[in-house]
Formats: C-alpha cells, sequence, structure tokens
C-alpha cells in the first residue's frame, strides 16, 4: 500500500504487518524474507520517512491499558496505546501526560522512540524523563526490559531510537496529578524576534509556553509572535458552572481532499499570520481555557496536512544553542522572509537542559519548527539553511525529516557513535531499518 508520513513525503509501497501480541510478532519476524528490512509504525505522525521502510509493523492492535497505579501516577500500558487514549480516561481522574507533543494522535511507542518534547521542556525535559521502564523486543526475537537504571545503553538507544533497535512493546510511564482539564492561559505579543525571546526568558515560571511566529514579517517586525503561556488551573479558577475533570470536545473539522498546490501562497499565508497576530489584540491577555485547543490546536481539523497539495510538505524543525539563538533565528527568518517561503505553521519553544538519550534531539536552546509546501527548489534552499543551523551549532529533529544529509545528522548528535555501537550489538543484521535510516547513514 502507498504510504507516507505526516507530510505526505516521500511515499513508498510498503506491506502492512499488524499484531497483538509478542508471539504474533515474533512469527512475522521470522516469516521476513532475508535482507527485506521492517520498521514499527504507530500512528504516522511523524512527517518524513522515519517510519517508512518496505515492510511496517503497525502497533495500533498492540493497544491494552495493563496497570496504573493511583498512588504514584504509574501507568503500564502496550506501545499501540495512543495518547488520546490516556487523556480520555485519565483526565477525568486527575491525571495528565507528563510531556505532550503537539499532537493527541501519537502512540506511547511512537512518543518514546522520537523521544518527544512538549511546550514544558525547560522545566520537565523530554518524554523518555518520564518513562519507569520499557520492554523492546529484539531481532533475534528476545525481549529485554530497560530503564535509567537497568540495561542502560539499550534504554538510551531506544528512547529516540526510531524503532531501530527493536519494538518497544510496552512501557511505565509517570502520569501527572491535575484538579482541573483546564489550562489558565496568558498571552503575550511580541513586536519582534527580540521581543519574543526576551518574553520567554521573562516568564521563566510558566510550566508551559510556547510562540507562534509571523515567518514573514520583515525588518523591525522580523519575528513578531504571539507566546501563550501556560498552566494547569485550579479548581478554584474554573467557572462554577463547569465540572472541573470534564471538558467540552470542540466541533471537528476535516479537509476532505488534497488541495491544489496554488491555494497555499504566499498571499494566503501572510494574511493568515496577520489576521492571527492581530486577534491577538491587547499585548497581554489571560484566559481559562479547555486543555485541548491549548495543547492540540491542529487537532481540531482533521486531516489539515491535505492543505498542502499531493506533493506534500516538509516540516523544518531545528534547535540553536542558546547563546547562538538571537543571531541564528534572525538569519532564519531573513532567509524565508526574502524567499517569500510562507509557514502556516512556525513554532518556536524553549527547551532546557538535555542529557539524556543519545540521539534525543532537545538540548538547551531555543527550538523553531516550519512548514513548507514541497515546490521546485525548496530542498536546495533548505540544503542552504542547514549550513546556517550547523554554523551555529545546531540540529535538524529527524522525527520531522525527510531530507537533510548524513553529514548533518553527524554534525548534529555527537552521541551517534554510541547509538551505533548499541544497535550493532542488538542488530548486527539491520532487521530494523527505515529509509531514513539508510537516508542517513545510521
Ligand atoms: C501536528 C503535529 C504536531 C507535533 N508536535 C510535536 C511536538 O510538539 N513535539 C514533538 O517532539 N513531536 C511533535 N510531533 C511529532 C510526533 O510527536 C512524533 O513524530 C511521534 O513520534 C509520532 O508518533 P507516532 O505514534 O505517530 O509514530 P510514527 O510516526 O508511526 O513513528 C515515529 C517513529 O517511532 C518509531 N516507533 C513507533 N512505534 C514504535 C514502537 N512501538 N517501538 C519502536 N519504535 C516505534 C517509528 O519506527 C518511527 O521511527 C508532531 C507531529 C504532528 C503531526
Amino acid at each position: 500500500m502507498l504510504t507516507s508520513g505526516w507530510g505526505q513525503y516521500p511515499t513508498i509501497d510498503a506491506q502492512w504487518r499488524s499484531f497483538d501480541s509478542e508471539k504474533q510478532l515474533q512469527k512475522i519476524l521470522e516469516s521476513l524474507p532475508h535482507g527485506k528490512s521492517a520498521i514499527a509504525r504507530g500512528l504516522g505522525r511523524s512527517y518524513g520517512d522515519s517510519s517508512l521502510a518496505e515492510t511496517l509493523l503497525s502497533t495500533r492492535r498492540l493497544n491494552r491499558f495493563i496497570s496504573f497505579d493511583d498512588a504514584t501516577g504509574e501507568l503500564v500500558c502496550e506501545s499501540g496505546v495512543s495518547l488520546a487514549e490516556i487523556l480520555e480516561v485519565f483526565v477525568p481522574r486527575g491525571w495528565f501526560l507528563p510531556v505532550t507533543p503537539g499532537t493527541k494522535f501519537v502512540t506511547v511507542g511512537g512518543a518514546i522512540a522520537s523521544d518527544v518534547h512538549g511546550k514544558n521542556h525547560h522545566k520537565d525535559g523530554s518524554f523518555s524523563n518520564h518513562v519507569n521502564w520499557l520492554d523492546v523486543l529484539l531481532a533475534d526475537g528476545t525481549v529485554v526490559r530497560c530503564s535509567a537504571t537497568q540495561n542502560t545503553e539499550l534504554f538510551l538507544a531506544t528512547c529516540a531510537g526510531y524503532g531501530l533497535t527493536g519494538i518497544i512493546l510496552q512501557a511505565a510511564i509517570r502520569l501527572k496529578n491535575i484538579e482541573t482539564a483546564y489550562i489558565r492561559q496568558k498571552t503575550v505579543k511580541a513586536k519582534n524576534l527580540g521581543e519574543a525571546l526576551s518574553a520567554f526568558n521573562e516568564y521563566p515560571g510558566w510550566t508551559y509556553s510556547v510562540a507562534w511566529i509571523d515567518c514573514l514579517s520583515r525588518g523591525a517586525k522580523l519575528g513578531r509572535s504571539v507566546l501563550m503561556l501556560g498552566e494547569h488551573a485550579s479548581k478554584e479558577e474554573v467557572p462554577r458552572a463547569h465540572d472541573p475533570l470534564t471538558h467540552e470536545r470542540g466541533r471537528k473539522f476535516s479537509v476532505p481532499v488534497d488541495f491544489p498546490s496554488f491555494a497555499l501562497s504566499t498571499l494566503t499565508v501572510r494574511a493568515f499570520n496577520s489576521l492571527y497576530y492581530t486577534k491577538a489584540s491587547v499585548s497581554s491577555s489571560d484566559a481559562v481555557i479547555d486543555y485541548e485547543p491549548f495543547f492540540y490546536p491542529l487537532d481540531s481539523i482533521k486531516n489539515w496536512n491535505r492543505i498542502y497539495g499531493k506533493r506534500g510538505f516538509v516540516q523544518y524543525q531545528v534547535v540553536l544553542p542558546k547563546e547562538a539563538g538571537r543571531e541564528g533565528l534572525t538569519k532564519i527568518l531573513e532567509r524565508i522572509s526574502a524567499a517569500g517561503r510562507g509557514s502556516f505553521l512556525a513554532v518556536l519553544k524553549l527547551f532546557g537542559k538535555e542529557d539524556g538519550p543519545y540521539l534525543s534531539f532537545a538540548k538547551e536552546g531555543y527550538t523553531l519548527a516550519l512548514d513548507f509546501a514541497v515546490t521546485a527548489g525548496l530542498l536546495k534552499e533548505l540544503e542552504e539553511l542547514d549550513v546556517l543551523v550547523k554554523d551555529f551549532g545546531g540540529r535538524i529533529y529527524p522525527t520531522k525529516d525527510a531530507r537533510m544529509s548524513p553529514e548533518m545528522m553527524k554534525s548534529g548528535y555527537p552521541k551517534l557513535d554510541s547509538f551505533r555501537s548499541v544497535r550493532e550489538k542488538v542488530d548486527p543484521g539491520r532487521r530494523f531499518s527505515s529509509l531514513q535510516s539508510r537516508r542517513l547513514a545510521i
């Protein structure tokens, strides 16, 4: 079946296999022809080619909750359980995810394998910081439990391991206590990039922070943004009429077909960004809102990836060290603005320190994520941006990537050799590999 990641670029004719037990998975692996590679597939929300291979091992039927300890918040579940399913069951009981990406339609296995980050990285680190242990099925069919203290190297390689050490079968994760399903949100307008970066530092106490940038603004307005800060609201902060732990589900819209590519012109992006910026009418405002629009604004539009048309799109997410942030981000935004490459989605976040899994993306600094429709000249322009990112000591997020070079991967990830040596031990025959791992010579 023709398959792609969320960006619809690239595509591959893949064979899908699914399983709901360790035994079934072992049988599938034994039946794979020698030399044919396979990779785990969760909900396919990685953008590029990290969950693409000739054979896709879908974990979606491996989706049971196993146990929950309400004294500690430890949830044990299978890896195909989605974050949406966890929220559905646990928010009404007063528990929330410790870290969540910008969509809830990802699996626990996918969240661990990309070591995803949320809007609270500066406070709480990445997803793997909240994993007590995980079980991984290796290429020889054995299942090994690993954690930060048990089989540590395997743990450090499997979190942010993109499925290349084996298939995560189940994991124990620590949920966090909440009083309500609401977020106390503060919105702050920043006139330019300098103000946006200062704003992150002016509000360091907030658990969640993210800025939406208008990446087409230029000159003195370059990098003008809307910064959103959030805290889980207490019972007292939620209006009396609302049950604090239930929330209203927003209406879902759907993009029914791939848009023609002309639909997403610079003009439409400019109009959208302008509207978004002016909608935040005052320089700072406060509100108590449902957690869904705060964490998952795009989930309310089903298949929004289709607005980029059949040729698909690429998400370019980079992190630059804090000291290089201002200059580096300015240069990147100037290039994009000059090229007239609009991005509906332009998100800036602050990362805290990270010294975890070998290939974890996060490191202290600022991360910028931009979406670009795949059109003529794009790949070349991104290569030019790579040079800037490399010069400023930054790196690219593999879970969003479909095109970086092996050199860029190597320069961004100094622990790549540690990762390779674990992989060599657990999968010398490269049973598990993806289009991406081959492209990047991981
Ligand atoms: C709208 C949107 C917003 C996003 N926001 C963020 C964000 O804020 N922060 C962030 O970090 N990411 C973000 N992402 C990316 C997303 O969180 C990651 O790509 C995540 O890994 C996707 O999970 P998935 O279940 O869809 O996995 P897939 O896309 O299917 O796979 C992703 C990787 O995980 C591996 N994998 C999946 N399951 C297993 C398993 N059981 N065992 C071993 N390996 C496995 C795959 O082989 C692949 O390498 C966003 C994506 C979208 C579409």
